[in-house]
């Protein structure tokens, strides 16, 4: 839709009673991701931004817990005087409400909206209800796309339509007759199967499209377009079909992305791996990266926790670049700086990101400086060095959510720094979600022993960035990078990263040859 001239957003309303996802461990959902305006959302906000490469907002993420404050607000103040405040009408007018929101921005022509969950739940009762009631209010601008499953049965060999006939079912039964079906499957819809599953369902034919399962999910855009799902929804809404784009750009990315020329192999020290969609940006980040570098980024995922100084070596061994990823309180942060050190003393290109930044400091103080005490004021709040202290605005806040220093603030770049030479911008805006700080009283003291800052706030004077200058490439960023790198724009930092890894990959080689 895009690609055919048409502005798009997309939002994503959770069913759950949290306000936001900023509270939630991302064991339960997988990271979370922070937009230009602070809001700390779903993570598929973040895929939403790399593929449309357009911002997005709190506006774009709605929780059941939001619309009910809103709601219990309202009401607080009177805005219901003598109502008995129900599911119907007021929580389903909020739903619609945010549901129209962006779109009375002007600002787009098509907002697809993404109800979490699955038909049938008790929690999205009252979001199918907002959209049933929506299609009657505006028949001519809305659709609704179900998304539904065509399991495969092994032993039998075949594809079931059956959950996808019951879960329309269901949705009828709550009011929605869907306009379209986009069915996941792992093998190929042939006519009859379409036939089938447009009779039982009441769409057309043209209207089942085929979701099969990818090697990439950036491929997914191409195979819809050849399953002509953008014509269907064009020619419901009543919206001009122009010409078919040829989405060049995205077919280039896409041939990079299969046709790499180099291998360049990452370490991801983090606590959370086990669930791999914790560090979900950061992963795209380093294929966006990747294509732009024409190399493949081979990530070995690392347990902080596992790692101590005696085991470091060995698990680190062949990696060409470290990342020391984000994250909060104190389990695996000594792993953490285990793996920076052992990155600082061998010259092994290092990335730390927010934690990550915050590790390298204090591993710079113990091991550089000397102060085997040096830590985060998080974790040890009585050391005589909190290189890393609570910021000040933080001190006095009790309430948990959404009170983190969050979103967009600006950075000053030194010129001749690692951190300069990859933006090459002086002033630069990047996302933050994070509570401490580096300890400014001790900046003298790292800029002594060789670690600089290399990034400023201009208004606050918060470092931004550290670096150390006698070392490949080495750079902390209290920032997080990641959450604005997008098929368009790879984010110049990961590149800039994966080049150092590249660097140092390709002299070790010349070294054994010569060696040889
Ligand atoms: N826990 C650290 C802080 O609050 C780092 C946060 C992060 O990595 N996002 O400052």
């Amino acid at each position: 839709m895009q690609a055919r001239g048409y502005s798009v957003t997309i939002q994503k309303l959770d069913p759950y009673i949290n306000i936001d996802p900023g509270t939630l461990n991302p064991y339960e959902h997988g990271e979370c991701y922070v937009t230009n305006d602070g809001a700390e959302t779903d993570l598929d906000l973040g895929h939403y931004e790399r593929f449309l490469n357009v911002p997005t907002s709190q506006a774009n993420n709605v929780t059941t817990g939001r619309v009910y404050q809103t709601v219990i607000e309202k009401e607080r103040q009177g805005e219901f005087l003598g109502k008995t405040v129900q599911v119907i009408p007021h929580i389903t007018d909020e739903i619609k409400r945010r549901i129209q929101i962006l779109g009375q921005s002007n600002k787009f022509d098509i907002v697809i909206t993404e109800i979490g969950g699955t038909v049938g739940d008790i929690e999205s009762l009252p979001y199918i209800e907002s959209v049933r009631q929506l299609m009657w209010e505006f028949p001519d601008d809305t659709l609704v796309v179900h998304l539904t499953l065509v399991p495969y049965l092994n032993a039998a060999g075949e594809l079931k339509t059956k959950p996808t006939q019951h879960s329309v079912k269901s949705l009828l039964e709550v009011g929605v007759q869907p306009d379209i079906l986009v069915c996941r499957t792992e093998h190929h819809l042939d006519e009859a199967i379409r036939k089938k599953i447009a009779r039982f369902c009441n769409v057309t034919p043209s209207a089942v499209i085929e979701s099969i399962d990818a090697s990439t999910i950036y491929e997914v855009p191409l195979l819809m377009q050849k399953e002509e799902l953008d014509k269907v929804v064009l020619q419901k809404l009543g919206m001009e079909i122009n010409a078919e784009p040829e989405l060049k750009e995205w077919r280039e990315f896409l041939h990079r992305l299969a046709n790499p020329e180099d291998v360049v192999k990452i370490g991801l020290v983090g606590k959370y791996i086990e669930l791999k969609d914790s560090y979900k940006s950061i992963a795209e980040a380093f294929v966006h990266a990747g294509v732009a570098n024409q190399c493949k980024v081979e990530l070995t995922w690392i347990h902080s926790e596992t790692l101590n100084d005696d085991n470091v070596a060995k698990e680190l061994n062949g990696l060409d670049g470290v990342l020391v990823a984000p994250g909060f309180g104190s389990r695996g942060i000594e792993g953490k700086i285990s793996a920076i050190r052992h990155a600082r003393e061998n010259k092994i290109p290092f990335f730390g990101i927010c934690l990550g930044m915050q590790c390298a400091v204090i591993e710079f103080a113990r091991n550089v400086i000397g102060w085997n005490d040096a830590h985060t004021a998080e974790i040890s709040s009585d050391t005589a060095h909190a290189v890393i202290d609570i910021m000040e605005d933080q001190k006095d806040l009790t309430e948990k959510g959404g009170t983190m220093r969050l979103g967009d603030y600006e950075c000053r770049l030194i010129e001749n720094t690692n951190i300069y030479e990859a933006y090459d911008s002086e002033l630069i805006n990047e996302r933050h979600r994070h509570r401490y700080e580096f300890n400014n009283a001790y900046l003298k003291d790292f800029e002594d022993k060789g670690m600089v800052a290399s990034g400023m706030n201009p208004n606050s004077n918060l470092v931004e960035v550290v670096e150390i200058p006698d070392h490949p490439w080495f750079v902390g960023a209290q920032f997080h990078p990641e959450y604005k790198s997008t098929v368009e724009k790879p984010h110049p930092l990961f590149i800039a990263f994966l080049k150092a890894a590249l660097k140092r990959k390709t002299s070790k080689s010349l070294t054994k040859d010569m060696a040889g």
